[in-house]
């Protein structure tokens, strides 16, 4: 076994993670070369330290206050879907109402169209640009 080899396995070997038909070839090397192993004592010396911290847990009510947030979100998401429901069906009342008013004049007609066709572009561009981000989001996991 050469020196880089044994390097990849001899972390496995402190972590109880190499297979057991490669237990005695690493082991075998460790033995007889020097290199590889300072480094296993030093793996396992950080191995003990590492074992002696203690990682404090989160209190209980951390939990339920977590509980608590995702309720709340449901909840606004609710609100949200209300609100925009609502309004885009008044704006689209508005709408209907004014082009097939035949008394409306052609300018404001135009000039309305313009603003919805606007609103609609951006509206497009926004949602491809967030739907292109949360593809490459590497901290979707991550709670919030
Ligand atoms: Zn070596």
């Amino acid at each position: 076994m050469e020196c880089r080899d044994a390097k990849l396995k001899v972390q496995a070997l402190i972590d109880n993670e190499l297979p057991q038909e490669e237990i005695d070839e690493v082991v075998d090397h460790i033995q007889s070369c020097y290199r590889c192993r300072e480094d296993y004592v030093s793996l396992l010396k950080l191995q003990r330290k590492m074992k002696g911290l203690q990682y404090p847990e989160p209190p209980k009510e951390w939990f339920e206050e977590l509980q608590k947030k995702r309720g709340r979100r449901l909840s606004s998401s609710l609100g949200l879907v209300l609100f925009l429901g609502s309004y885009l069906l008044l704006l689209g009342y508005a709408l209907y109402s004014l082009f097939s008013d035949s008394g409306a004049g052609l300018f404001i007609k135009i000039v309305v169209g313009g603003i919805i066709a606007g609103m609609l572009f951006l509206l497009g561009v926004t949602i491809a640009d967030r739907v292109r981000e949360s593809k490459t989001d590497k901290y979707k996991e991550v709670m919030k």
